[in-house]
């Protein structure tokens, strides 16, 4: 029987690849990959010739029974997304779980994902955390916010850039305008900062220059 390792890879800066990441992708019968044309030019640019196939949000049910007997069959499966860690508000979970109960070895390698340098950077405290991810876009967003309203462990989000004044804005309605918070923009990238304040110093920020990128946004908890 072979194995299934989940590799996270680079948001950003290539330099962020491991050896350990390069030595399994190089070294596995086939890569699974959320986009093969993305993952394609990251094999490429490290001189990998592994074979690609695509495993994505949209294929993700279907494959998993092939992708088991594949592996069953004694193949070993490297799992990557477009970037950072595979199941981190990406695919992954559902054929992790499925090779677990397979009594299947998986192994995850330690790497690059936004959401920790985000935290750590944001100077609040680190030592417990929330992490939500997407919030809902429509149904179920403002109960989540309200939700969270109280939470007193520091909590982390991911959001795309055309969201970011409208949710700014439900977090003034949830934490209030005081709430502190940071928005860590394209981070391990060129232009990478990372805007503090509170929830209205940063609203005000944004207003004045659009966001553009990737972002995550880190809120101190409740006091
Ligand atoms: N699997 C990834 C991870 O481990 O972080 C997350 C994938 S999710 C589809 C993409 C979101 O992650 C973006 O919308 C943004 O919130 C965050 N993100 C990814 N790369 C980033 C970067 N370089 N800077 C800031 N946020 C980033």
């Amino acid at each position: 029987v072979g194995s299934l390792i989940i590799v996270p890879t680079p948001i950003g800066n290539l330099g962020d690849i491991t050896l350990r990441a390069l030595e399994v992708l190089k070294s596995v019968d086939l890569v699974l990959a959320e986009d093969t044309r993305t993952s394609g030019n990251l094999l490429k640019h490290f001189q990998i010739s592994t074979p690609l196939r695509s495993y994505h949000m949209h294929n993700e049910h279907r494959v998993l029974d092939q992708l088991v007997s594949r592996i069953k069959a004694g193949d070993t499966l490297a799992l990557i997304s477009d970037a950072g860690t595979p199941g981190i508000s990406d695919p992954g979970f559902l054929l992790i779980r499925e090779c677990i109960q397979e009594g299947i070895s998986v192994t995850c390698l330690p790497g690059p994902t936004a959401l920790i340098p985000a935290l750590v950077n944001s100077g609040f405290p680190s030592d417990r955390f929330v992490f939500e991810g997407f919030l809902p876009p429509k149904k179920g967003r403002q109960t989540r916010l309200q939700l969270l309203a109280k939470e007193s462990r520091t909590l982390i989000f991911y959001e795309s850039p055309h969201k970011l004044l409208r949710t700014l804005t439900q977090f003034i309605a949830h934490f209030g305008a005081e709430r502190q918070l940071t928005v860590s923009r394209e981070l391990t990238k060129i232009y990478e900062e990372t805007i503090r304040g509170s929830v209205a110093e940063v609203l005000s920020h944004f207003e004045k220059h659009p966001p553009k990128g990737e972002l995550v946004i880190v809120v101190e908890g409740f006091k």
